[in-house]
């Protein structure tokens, strides 16, 4: 695969199109301007830019889905935009790789200034069922995935009769963390949940039990205490059960296990902690702090590394009043322009600009048009917070149409009731049926392996590409699987698969492969050994003679298909 760039320019590459990847990328393109000394590439999972304050209020969809993000081309127009996973990121050779996407194949981008944006993960690795049972609040995809949840256990509690604990499970949604995004979802689910409960006749209100809990004294540690211990009473008001001093232990599919061993029934679980630094970040070998984020300079330069800068939630970045920043949209939107500005610096040369921004202030909503916000030294509470809440945050968006439909959205939303449609996406499947032609590739030799196929119907050969021409070593039909040994040995694929005859195949993928392999013994010992088995027979087929016929090569039906 072509590397990007390498047509003189400096090459900027950005990873993630979060806050703080967006806004260094916005600020590039302005010091662009005329002159075309540099490139810029940002690097992201899906094409679109999130705007994450308002994600709570999908929950109750007193926003549009679509509201809440803004396509990243359209806000960089001068930025390549590669929408794809970072895989690794090669320090020494500067370079980045990304996953494979429709046909399996290396990107590798080359870089000469890497800004690192990839923010924080919601991990829950360790904590017992969590994994398994908790909901994470972190993107669309989550917000979205709650709503429709939400929905599904009220559809379900509506229409269950029979099994009292069930109904108690179903009608019972548990919130863990009390920060702002814990309290802000919890405000919009308890919200939503007792404004639509009275199109479900069957359900009594009092049914209902939303709770938060927390592990600290009072919410919002950001705070002031005055406005942390109104918010609390609001909630409460509003029938939020507040259990603080309380810390999530585990999680099952039917209750969320606090520390100390009392379980709260329920089927609904939305854990906002803890938030892990990146993998990949933890990965590189650069000074990281405490909590795993990247030390950077109050030049927003990773220490000890030239050309690598780190912005955001990914990155420890010194506060003007000593500490370091706190992991905010503020804060990324600001140190992005820093950043920016001296990596032009870097190239062209000139001053550096040092990071100086000490906080606006914090806002949080409380739903019920009610918020709290601390801002410039001043407390607001209440109605009064809750419109310089959406003032703010509505000028905040990217664009005036985004603005213009926001804003309609919240008018509209002060007079029609809440949505109530789950909506049922497909989701993640397992398991991919895929048709094939005859002719058409399934994978190419040293493709990246990405998947496993069985045949259902039809056929296909193996075939290995060589120097002195192709070799068709097997020829796959009903019931074969091929594909395992790139997932099994973590290896580009040994042969291309072509269809022959038109063919059905399942798939499944590496990662869902990978988690079977890892919980089933049996499986991983069962694919080791048949590979194990091929690799033996493919040794053996190329010690063949050169001159051997690609017809007198092929497989026989004895030593089973070749590794691929
Ligand atoms: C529910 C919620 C409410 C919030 N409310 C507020 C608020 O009111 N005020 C405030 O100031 N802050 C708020 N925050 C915090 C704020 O959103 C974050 O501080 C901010 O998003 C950090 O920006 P970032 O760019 O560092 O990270 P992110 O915005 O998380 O962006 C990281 C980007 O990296 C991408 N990425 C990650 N891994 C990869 C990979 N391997 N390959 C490619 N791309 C990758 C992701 O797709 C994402 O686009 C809130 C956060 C949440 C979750």
């Amino acid at each position: 695969m072509m590397p990007l760039g390498g047509d003189g320019r400096k090459r900027i590459v950005i990873l993630g199109g979060g806050f703080a990847g967006v806004y260094t990328a916005q600020s590039l393109e302005k010091a662009l301007g005329r002159r075309d000394d540099f490139q810029i590439t940002i690097i992201n999972k899906v094409n679109y830019f999130v705007f994450q304050p308002m994600l709570p209020e999908v929950i109750s969809g007193s926003i549009g889905m679509l509201d809440t993000v803004s396509p990243i081309r359209r806000l960089l127009p001068r930025t390549q935009l590669h929408v794809r996973d970072v895989e690794s990121i090669d320090l020494r050779g500067k370079t980045v790789t990304t996953s494979p996407g429709f046909k399996p194949h290396h990107h590798v981008i080359p870089y000469d200034h890497l800004v690192l944006a990839l923010g924080s993960v919601t991990d829950f690795r360790g904590l017992r069922g969590l994994p398994e049972h908790a909901l994470p609040f972190k993107n669309l995809a989550d917000a979205l995935h709650l709503r429709n949840h939400v929905i599904r256990a009220l559809e379900e509690a509506a229409i269950e009769e029979s099994d009292a604990n069930l109904r108690r499970q179903l009608l019972t949604f548990v919130v863990a963390g009390g920060g702002f995004s814990g309290v802000e979802v919890v405000a919009e689910l308890n919200d939503f949940v007792r404004g639509v409960v009275r199109h479900y006749p069957t359900i009594d209100p009092k049914e209902i039990r939303v709770a938060l809990l927390h592990s600290q004294d009072r919410i919002l540690p950001e705070m002031s205490e005055k406005l942390a211990l109104f918010a609390q009473q609001l909630l409460q008001k509003r029938g939020v059960e507040l259990r603080l001093n309380t810390r999530l232990e585990a999680a099952t599919g039917e209750a969320a296990v606090l520390a100390g061993g009392e379980k709260i029934t329920t089927r609904t679980l939305v854990s906002t902690v803890p938030s892990f630094p990146h993998p990949l970040v933890d990965g590189l070998n650069l000074p990281k702090g405490k909590n795993g984020r990247l030390i950077t300079s109050e030049f927003l330069q990773v220490e000890g590394a030239d050309s690598i800068w780190a912005v955001g939630d990914c990155a420890q970045v010194p506060a003007p009043g000593g500490g370091a920043c706190p992991p905010t949209a503020q804060h990324a939107t600001r140190q992005a322009a820093v950043a920016a500005h001296n990596i032009v610096a870097a190239i062209r040369g000139g001053e550096r600009k040092k990071f100086a921004f000490g906080g606006l202030g914090t806002m949080g909503a409380l739903g019920h048009r009610s918020a709290v916000a601390q801002i410039l030294g001043m407390n607001i509470s209440g109605f009064a917070a809750w419109s310089l809440w959406r003032t703010i945050y509505l000028m905040k968006l990217p664009g005036w149409g985004r603005r213009l439909k926001v804003a309609s959205s919240w008018a509209l939303d002060l007079f029609l009731p809440a949505e109530l449609v789950e909506l049922k996406l497909s989701g993640s499947i397992a398991i991919t049926k895929e048709h094939f032609e005859p002719g058409e590739e399934v994978f190419h030799q040293d493709d990246l392996g990405d998947r496993i196929y069985i045949i259902v119907s039809g056929e296909a050969d193996v075939i290995r590409e060589a120097d002195t021409g192709d070799r068709v070593l097997a020829r796959l039909g009903p019931g074969e699987y091929f594909g395992e040994m790139a997932l099994l040995r973590e290896a580009t694929r040994q042969a291309t698969v072509r269809c022959v005859a038109p063919m059905n195949t399942l798939s499944l993928a590496k990662r869902d492969f990978s988690l079977l392999a890892s919980y089933l013994p049996g499986v991983r010992d069962t694919f080791q050994n048949e590979m194990k088995r091929r690799v033996d027979s493919n040794e053996q087929n190329f010690s063949l003679k050169a001159e051997d016929s690609p017809a007198s090569t092929a497989w026989s039906a004895s030593k089973g298909p070749p590794a691929t």
